[in-house]
């Protein structure tokens, strides 16, 4: 296939005309089950009715105005971020890696406005994944993405994952902050061990850090938490937010504490098309449902189960599955085979799953997903497995 697009993607031969819930239609008309939700973006699946609604009323409106005036839509959003998490004040974007970027800025600025602004450097883990701008492949540090662009941005110092003795060994009198994704995504689906996080923060607070999260992935509800550092019980000073935010519609977020963003005043910032009406209608229309009434404790029951089965699917092919990691609806298979061939044989039985590091296999349903949803993927990841290996027990056996 030639095409006039860079061909910097892997993609599948595959186009889609209509979505519901948690469903795809091929052009061909096959139908396919979506555990990929456009890689942790479609949190309320395909089609959902309230976020037509929204982006149509929205649409009947003026779409961009700048941010050279007021944008009430963006101040609601923020308000609501506000209230629902530890920050105080929000920064509207519209990708995950100007998240992130807005992220860092605000964590070296705040040591300049402290007098300190030799102090820009920051920490982050083996295995991040923070975007793919000239900043944002330095703080990941995956060679793979470094490769001929040149000399890495400074400013960023790589320890070893959940290392709390190396992060401690990497502080010096320049380091500003530490960075990192409570469960990894492109990584692998590692999650950062809870007791990790709350020793992190400590140490962060002793050393003056400002502890800086990506939950560009893992946030806005996927773990069953609004914020997957909820589970840790720890409070950070700077998150970035996208993915899941907009639903589908491009829109990232940082938010912050007051006090952390102190030095991302008038003009230290900004960002022609971020808090547009369009995104921040589409991101309130994410957040009515989202934390809507018991809608985050029946994402966390729902990942219960789907953990649950996926053990089961793992004892019964132990020869495929090595390990199921994750929290909430964002779980990843660790493969004894290649990756890609597992996610092949799953899309061949019409599942879509998408591939991360650390030879995983990641399913990422939409948080809208319902029991039956869960049932067919489990019988068609089962399907998968028989493609690949022979079962060592039967469907069902104790
Ligand atoms: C996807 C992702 C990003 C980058 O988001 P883009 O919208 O592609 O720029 C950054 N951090 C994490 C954790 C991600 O999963």
């Amino acid at each position: 296939m030639t095409s006039a697009l860079y061909p910097t993607y892997a993609r599948a031969d595959i186009a889609f005309t209509r979505g519901e819930g948690a469903w795809l239609l091929a052009e061909n008309g096959d139908r396919y089950l979506d555990f990929a939700s456009g890689v942790a973006v479609l949190s309320l699946g395909h089609e959902h009715p309230h976020l037509v609604a929204t982006l149509q009323a929205a649409a009947q409106k003026p779409w961009h105005v700048s941010n050279l005036f007021r944008i009430p839509q963006a101040e609601s959003l923020a308000e609501r971020l506000a209230a629902a998490t530890f920050a105080d004040v929000v920064f509207f974007c519209n990708s995950g890696a100007e998240a992130v970027e807005c992220a860092i800025k605000t964590v070296r600025k705040y040591h300049a406005a402290n007098g300190a602004p030799e102090r820009y450097r920051i920490i982050t883990f083996e295995g991040a994944f923070h975007g793919r701008t000239i900043a944002t492949i330095a703080a990941g540090g995956n060679p793979k993405y470094l490769e001929g662009f040149g000399p890495p941005a400074p400013g960023f110092d790589q320890v070893a994952f959940a290392d709390l003795d190396a992060v401690e060994a990497a502080i010096t009198e320049e380091t500003a902050g530490v960075l990192l994704e409570p469960v990894q995504g492109e990584g692998g689906l590692r999650v950062f061990p809870k007791e990790f996080l709350v020793r992190l923060r400590a140490l962060c607070d002793a050393r003056g850090l400002l502890l800086a999260l990506d939950e560009v992935q893992c946030g806005v509800g996927r773990t069953g938490k609004f914020l997957a550092c909820e589970h840790a019980g720890i409070v950070p000073d700077v998150v970035a937010l996208a993915k899941g935010l907009g639903g589908g519609f491009p829109l990232g977020a940082c938010i912050a504490t007051r006090e952390a963003a102190k030095g991302m005043t008038l003009g230290a910032h900004g960002s022609t098309f971020g808090g547009n009406p369009l995104a921040a209608a589409v991101g309130g229309a994410v957040l009515d449902v989202v934390l809507g009434e018991g809608f985050l404790a029946r994402v966390a029951a729902l990942g219960g189960l789907l953990r649950q089965r996926l053990a089961e699917l793992e004892d019964r092919y132990p020869g495929v599955i090595e390990t199921v990691r994750g929290e909430g609806l964002m779980f990843g298979l660790k493969t004894r085979i290649p990756n890609g061939d597992f996610a092949a044989a799953a899309r061949a039985e019409k599942l879509l799953t998408v591939l991360a590091g650390d030879n995983v296999v990641r399913l990422l349903p939409p948080l809208i997903v319902d029991e039956s949803d869960i049932g067919e993927a489990i019988a068609r990841l089962d399907r998968a497995c028989g493609r690949l290996a022979a079962p060592v027990k039967q469907l069902g056996a104790a």
